[in-house]
This record gives C-alpha cells, sequence and structure tokens, in this order.
C-alpha cells in the first residue's frame, strides 16, 4: 500500500478473522464431499446431530409472535425496564447477591466486556486475563489503548493456578493503583474450565485483601456467555452469593449474553449488570455505561428484549424455555463426556475440561496441526498454544470418531519434527 487513509489509531493487519476463513473452508469440504463425511468443530454455535442449526422453538416462537412494533421500534438507552428485570432473573436464579444491583442492555455479551474494560481502565492500563482467552479481549483492549497480561490459568493439577493469578494481580494493582481482570466462567471458551466455588474463595479473598487499601480499585469482570450450559441444574450459579457486602471499591460487572442460552446470536443481545455494596458506585456505573451506549451503538436490539421479557412474563412460555434449555444442555455435555472419554482410552491429553461448547488441547504447533487435520476432513480452530474443538457443532458419533483423527495427526507430526 503506498499510503494509508485511515487514522495511525486506526490501522490493523489487512488480514480475515481465522474462525471464519477455516469455517468457510469446511463448508467447501462439506459441499464437496457431503456432510457426513466432514467434522466441522471450528463455529461457537450450537448444533443438531444432524448439522442444523439449533435454534430453540420457545424463543422463535414468542419473537416470531411479538406485534411488529415490538420488534420496530428502538429500546430506550438503557434496555427496557422488563427487560432488565429478566435478565437479572435469568442471570442469577436463586443466587442473587445481596448487593445493589443496576443492568444495563448490550449489544451482545461483547458490549459488557467493552463498557467494562473501557469504563473501568484509564488510557495505557493493562487488564489481567487468562493465557487461555478468548480474543476478543485483546481486541477491544487493543482498539481503546489498553494491553492485556496473562496470568497461567491452570496448575499441575490442571485446577485454577491461584498462585499465578495473585501474583499477576498484586503487581499490576502495586503498579496501576486499579485493576480490571476477566474471568470467564463458568463453562470459559476455549478450554470448558468452570472455576470451583472453593477456588472463588480464593480468588475474591486475594481481591478484598487489595480492597483494603481504599485507594486502589479493583473491578471483577465475570463473563458468563456460557452460563446455560454448565453444571446440574442451578449449582454454578451459587458463586453469585458471593458477590454481597464486597468492599465499596471492589467493584464486579457481569457480562450477560443472550447468544448461547437463547439461541439468538445474530440478534445481538445481553447485558452488562454492576454490583456493588455502595448504591452510588451501581448508578454511576449505570450512566458511564449508558454514555458509552450511546457513543457506540445508540441501543440494544428491541425484538430480543421484548422475546425475553415476554418469555420471562408468561409461566407457560418460561418453563417451555427451561426444558428446551435442559434438553440442549444434557445433548452437549453427552458429547463432552463421548469426547473426554475416548481422548482418555487412546491417550489424547485435553486441558481440564468441565462445561460448555468446547475442548482445548494444548500444542506447540497449533497451525500444523489445524491445517494437517483438514486432509482428515475434520476442521477445528487453532489457537496460540492449542487447538479447539467445537462440540456444540458436533453429533455425538463425530465427537467419538474425533479424538483418534487428532491423537493420530498429532503423533504424526511429533515423528517427523
Ligand atoms: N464471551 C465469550 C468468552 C464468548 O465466547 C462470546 C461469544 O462467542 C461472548 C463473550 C459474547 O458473545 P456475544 O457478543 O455474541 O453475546
Amino acid at each position: 500500500m503506498s499510503i494509508n487513509m485511515v487514522a495511525d489509531h486506526a490501522r490493523w493487519p489487512i488480514a480475515n478473522d481465522p474462525i471464519f476463513e477455516i469455517s468457510g473452508k469446511a463448508k467447501k469440504a462439506i459441499a464437496e464431499h457431503g456432510k457426513e463425511n466432514v467434522i466441522d468443530a471450528t463455529l461457537g454455535a450450537l448444533y443438531d446431530d444432524n448439522g442444523n442449526l439449533l435454534c430453540m422453538n420457545s424463543v422463535y416462537s414468542t419473537l416470531k409472535g411479538l406485534p411488529n412494533e415490538k420488534i420496530a421500534a428502538y429500546a430506550p438507552l438503557a434496555g427496557t425496564p422488563d427487560y432488565l428485570k429478566s435478565v437479572e432473573k435469568a442471570c442469577f436464579g436463586d443466587y442473587k447477591p445481596n448487593a445493589y444491583i443496576r443492568a444495563i442492555a448490550t449489544p451482545g455479551g461483547t458490549g459488557s466486556i467493552k463498557h467494562g474494560i473501557c469504563n473501568y481502565t484509564n488510557e495505557g492500563d493493562t487488564i489481567l486475563i487468562a493465557d487461555w482467552f478468548w480474543s476478543p479481549y485483546n481486541t477491544i483492549s487493543e482498539e481503546i489503548g489498553r494491553k492485556v497480561e496473562c496470568f497461567t490459568m491452570f496448575n499441575e493439577e490442571g485446577n485454577f493456578n491461584i498462585v499465578s493469578f495473585k501474583e499477576h494481580f498484586e503487581a499490576l494493582m502495586a503498579k496501576q493503583g486499579r485493576v480490571v481482570t476477566i474471568l470467564n466462567t463458568p463453562a470459559h471458551n476455549p478450554t470448558g474450565y468452570s472455576v470451583s466455588d472453593e477456588e472463588w474463595d480464593e480468588i475474591l479473598n486475594i481481591l478484598k485483601n487489595a480492597a483494603k487499601n481504599t485507594d486502589n480499585r479493583v473491578i471483577l469482570l465475570v463473563d458468563t456467555a456460557y452460563i446455560d450450559y454448565a453444571g446440574q441444574g442451578q449449582e454454578r450459579r451459587k458463586f453469585f452469593k458471593k458477590f454481597s457486602n464486597l468492599p465499596e471499591n471492589l467493584f464486579v460487572i457481569i457480562g450477560y449474553s443472550m447468544s448461547k442460552g437463547y439461541t439468538m446470536y445474530g440478534m445481538r443481545s445481553g447485558a452488562a449488570i454492576g454490583i456493588s455494596s455502595n448504591e452510588d458506585l451501581v448508578i454511576e456505573f449505570q450512566y458511564s455505561c449508558m454514555h458509552s451506549g450511546r457513543a457506540n451503538w445508540s441501543n440494544g436490539t428491541r425484538g430480543a428484549m421484548e422475546t425475553m421479557s415476554t418469555i420471562y412474563a408468561d409461566p407457560e412460555k418460561l418453563t417451555a424455555y427451561q426444558n428446551e434449555v435442559v434438553t440442549n444442555k444434557k445433548m452437549l455435555q453427552e458429547r463432552a463426556k463421548i469426547f473426554v472419554e475416548e481422548a482418555k482410552k487412546i491417550g489424547l491429553k485435553t486441558l481440564p475440561y468441565r462445561d460448555g461448547f468446547f475442548i482445548t488441547i494444548a500444542h506447540p504447533e497449533p497451525k500444523k496441526v489445524m491445517n494437517e487435520l483438514t486432509k482428515y476432513n475434520l476442521f477445528l480452530v487453532s489457537l496460540k498454544k492449542g487447538i479447539r474443538f467445537a462440540i456444540c457443532a458436533v453429533s455425538s458419533e463425530k465427537c467419538r470418531k474425533a479424538p483418534a483423527i487428532i491423537k493420530k495427526v498429532i503423533d504424526d507430526l511429533g515423528s517427523v519434527r
């Protein structure tokens, strides 16, 4: 390129999103070889066992039954009041913390991450995330002049590495006096890890300890994008109660998304939920996020908000929705069980999986593995330090077959390296 027209801060590499690129290759292979002969484990969306995108009936019958004006109208900047009430119920279930809480609608969970990073860091600040992470955390940060630092997510035993988290968190706090840390749990993307209730206690002890210095600002952003697919019943929501009566300089933001739990990926709806022991600070949160919303996307998707509040206002619809969630979760858990057991049986080591859409295998040359696998018509995503297999997108039968193919490719690459 001889000259640039975009401003310095807006100049980024000219490259396509790698996930959509590999997914495009999978689609081509399906067209050529038929879908029964291709394993497409690239995309983070739930597909049924016949390879069709799963779209929840309870959700789409509600959406299509809405009067046009409830879909067409603008939503208020903060979101419709009924939606915001429903979001709190949907997110916390029986485990709403004893605290002041304010929610604000966002376009997808992504909007809540943007709010958290942008509004709770200063320019040039560094945020703290795990070394296995959803890449938009970095994209959002670099877009607005923030940096990311990673702690090591797992210890030798395959549990949350509290030692590494503490070390990085305290060093950053000493440097900045303000730290935003993002934890994507339960059902972490890409590993499928869920922080246990005991691990939450240890994490919160570290954060509370930092908050003893009243000049410090501690911000915990919990990305719950996959929460509806985690654990049995509401067990993976228990940790929310731990956000009761926190020190006022420890502010919690929940990133909530309708994309996965309502199979509404393209409808762009979610929320940022602020939690504090001080009412002024949740009001400050709400107005700060409303300003950002206005500046970035104006308001959220009215039709998605109305769908959720209509479901929550009607016990019959809510039961139908909840039953569908349970069915989908069971399907996903069955696939995970099959993949993990098969991998164990043949000696393919996966990262510790507990819940969710993805299973990840650490590898020093992930791109090579990904490209080699395409020769077997198996498509998955390469990350910086491993490969991610989307069980959400693949039938149980293919989840049984895939580990042996992956193991073979890794073993073969090992012998030529
Ligand atoms: N957080 C994680 C870890 C995700 O994987 C996703 C979606 O892929 C999101 C947040 C938010 O997604 P959306 O903006 O589509 O709701």
